[in-house]
């Protein structure tokens, strides 16, 4: 007998990495085309709550048209002895995972911005009520936390009650994430650790510090605690901080060594406080990407909620793409948005001095972090919508990184000679590594990629990679010899 013979699908470990597309699925919940939902757990008095109770606000599965969006709100309430507040958001967590253990059920990202899609195989099967979601909730969250002896289940999909409980699901997040603040890294002697995702990001570790919030936005340094306190055997783990190597990077000899550890070698090196040189993992459920700029040698920011393009021409899809699945990737890091408020908050790359770019809606969101003369100097969609209107806008306003922009001074004399040669003699450059976004162009014959100035043709394409997907080449101990430089001056309006 199974936990889950009365479950009309199977449910278990091995589903969990499951991805269900657009056209397999019965219907969706949340994700980009719903504006609200959540997922909350709070901890409750043991009269509050009535175990095993499920409800359900609202039109259940089999009421609803396939192919749909729709909101849902999952509130999850707990009570027992030694159930305290602090372990609410780490039980909030483990809701994805559970998720998605269901056969046919997809569960991403966390809080406010979840995303689940039933398969319409699973559907058919009979899995047409949310009954058999909470039964499957409340019997993983009892075995894996014995320490909860009642659980009850709500979900809500009647838009009215989601509005109602959106707001204070927004200020309860708004409260924990208030908790960490004030405190600094080296206030601590531990830092905490989380693997939760390496079913989807095998090499991937999550360090959390009081300065640097999880890249999912959804554990900080008092939650991994006590995640690690009541469930050390879980995907939370106590990380010492060891010695310091590198104050500016962050970059500490104990955290070093546990990611080796947990990552089973891949990950030798973390940069707590940089996107460059040893950045830290992304998995994929970060809340934004921090990506370099090299135009204009900045840094710009996009969250999951921002459409259409960013600056730099991609998708958040197409970076988000490159930059998660557990590697370190130079130039791309998955963040939380609560991370822009850290005064450690990339600060070996410059922190807020070297950001250039950011979605208006983020720009509100974290505006009192940024340090009050940069405000205006920071661009928005609204202000620039690509890499050459940004650079005057940059230069307009006097952002700190035009100073770093020297070598531009030479070209922009506008005595300087149509053409000049640099260097005289050849030059050899060496870099660890290389790492660039590309994006495929549908040409016949071939798949031509932008390379520095050349073009690099890949006759066969890649393999299983569409035209229009984005993908990434990493040049490692790349040697660069440059016989000749040449810098031209364009026409106007020629390319
Ligand atoms: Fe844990 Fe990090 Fe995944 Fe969040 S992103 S669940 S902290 S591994
Ligand atoms: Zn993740």
């Amino acid at each position: 007998m199974s936990m889950f013979d009365d479950i009309p699908v199977d449910v278990g470990v091995v589903y969990e990495g499951e991805r269900i597309r657009g056209k397999d699925m019965q219907f969706e919940f949340g994700g980009p085309n719903v504006e609200q939902k959540f997922e909350l757990v709070q901890a409750r008095d043991m009269k509050e709550i009535e175990d095993g109770k499920i409800i359900i606000q609202g039109p259940d599965l089999k009421d609803l048209e396939e192919g749909k969006s729709y909101p849902l709100g999952i509130l999850v309430e707990v009570a027992g002895k030694e159930i305290e507040k602090d372990l609410e958001a780490v039980l909030e967590r483990r809701i994805h995972e559970f998720i998605n253990f269901v056969e046919g059920f997809m569960h991403l990202n966390q809080r406010y911005d979840i995303w689940l899609r039933l398969s319409k195989a699973s559907y058919k099967k009979g899995f047409n009520s949310f009954q058999f979601l909470g039964k499957v909730l409340t019997r993983l969250f009892k075995s894996e936390f014995p320490i909860i002896e009642k659980i009850q289940v709500t979900f809500i999909t009647d838009p009215k009650k989601i509005s109602e409980w959106y707001k204070k699901a927004l200020q309860i997040y708004e409260a924990r994430d208030a908790r960490a603040r004030g405190m600094k890294d080296e206030d601590v002697t531990e830092f905490y650790g989380c693997v939760l995702c390496q079913s989807f990001a095998p090499s991937h570790v999550c360090i959390i510090s009081p300065n640097r919030i999880s890249l999912c936005g959804a554990i900080n340094w008092f939650d991994a605690r006590a995640a690690a306190r009541v469930d050390p055997k879980g995907p939370n783990f106590m990380v010492p901080k060891g010695e310091l190597l590198d104050e500016i990077h962050g970059e500490y000899s104990g955290v070093n060594e546990v990611a080796k550890q947990k990552s089973l070698g891949e990950v030798e090196r973390v940069w707590m406080y940089s996107m460059f040189g040893y950045p830290h993992t992304s998995c994929g459920c970060f809340e934004a990407i921090a990506f370099y700029i090299p135009e204009v040698d900045g840094i710009g920011i996009v969250d999951r909620g921002y459409e259409g393009t960013a600056v730099n021409g991609l998708a958040f899809s197409t970076m988000a793409n490159q930059t998660g699945g557990g590697k370190q990737v130079e130039g791309f890091n998955g963040i939380a948005i609560e991370y822009m408020r850290s005064p450690r908050f990339l600060q070996a790359d410059g922190g807020w001095n070297r950001v250039v770019w950011l979605p208006s809606n983020v720009k509100e969101r974290v505006l009192d972090a940024i340090p009050e003369g940069l405000r205006d100097k920071i661009a928005t969609e609204k202000d620039v919508t690509n890499t050459t209107e940004l650079r005057q806008w940059l230069k307009d306003k006097g952002h700190p990184i035009v100073k770093q922009w020297k070598e531009e001074v030479v070209a922009e004399v506008t005595e300087a000679p149509a053409e000049a040669v640099y260097p005289t003699a050849p030059t050899e450059y060496t870099l660890p590594q290389v790492t660039m976004p590309a994006t495929m162009a549908a040409v016949p014959g071939g798949v031509p990629v932008a390379l520095l100035q050349g073009v690099l043709q890949l006759p066969g394409g890649i393999p299983g990679a569409a035209p229009g997907e984005g993908f990434q080449l990493i040049f490692k101990n790349v040697k660069i010899k440059v016989d000749k430089l040449i810098i031209k001056r364009e026409e106007k309006g020629k390319k």
